[in-house]
């Protein structure tokens, strides 16, 4: 079912609701309509696709859980030492367990089972095998899921609303 993507005040996405729980909103007057498809609710009501608070709201932080899934979403869906993109792909430990490297989003990058393979018990300097980008901590648990959203295709309107999606 159709997802609205919320503004804060600011137009920084603040999270992702239902088009009930938007129609609500809008017509509590707590928000505004930003983008609509085009299709109709109710008589001259357009079907929101993203609404922005009238009202700036201030957030916690959420942590990202460190998951297959996630690693592979921040990097693209790509090796990190050769760029392949496919089904092939596992996750690597930058610096191996082995030798100290822990289980954090700065110590594990997607790769290929080929690179995987070729690094074997090494760090990416003794394999001569130097990332393609530094791994870090996704910054914002929404972009992170916004991110999905536009790159699967559901939402590409959301795309303006943030940045390098
Ligand atoms: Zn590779």
């Amino acid at each position: 079912m159709a997802k609205v993507l919320v503004l804060n005040a600011s137009y920084e996405p603040l999270n992702i609701t239902s088009w009930q729980r938007a129609v609500v909103l809008l017509i509590k007057g707590k928000a505004e309509q930003v983008e609509h498809n085009g299709k109709m609710v109710y008589n001259n009501f357009p079907l929101p696709t993203v609404i922005r608070l009238r009202h700036y709201v201030v957030t916690p932080y959420k942590e990202i859980p460190l998951t297959r899934r996630n690693i592979l979403h921040r990097d693209g869906h790509s090796c990190q030492y050769c760029g392949y993109t496919g089904d092939e792909l596992t996750l690597d430990h930058v610096i191996p367990k082995s030798r100290g490297g822990g289980e954090t989003w700065e110590n594990i990058v997607t790769a290929c089972v080929r690179c995987n393979v070729k690094k074997g018990n090494r760090t990416p300097k003794e394999a001569n095998m130097p990332l393609r980008q530094t791994p870090r901590r996704p910054i914002s648990s929404l972009y992170f899921e916004v991110t999905k959203h536009v790159r699967t295709g559901t939402h590409q309107e959301w795309r303006k609303y943030v940045i390098g999606a």
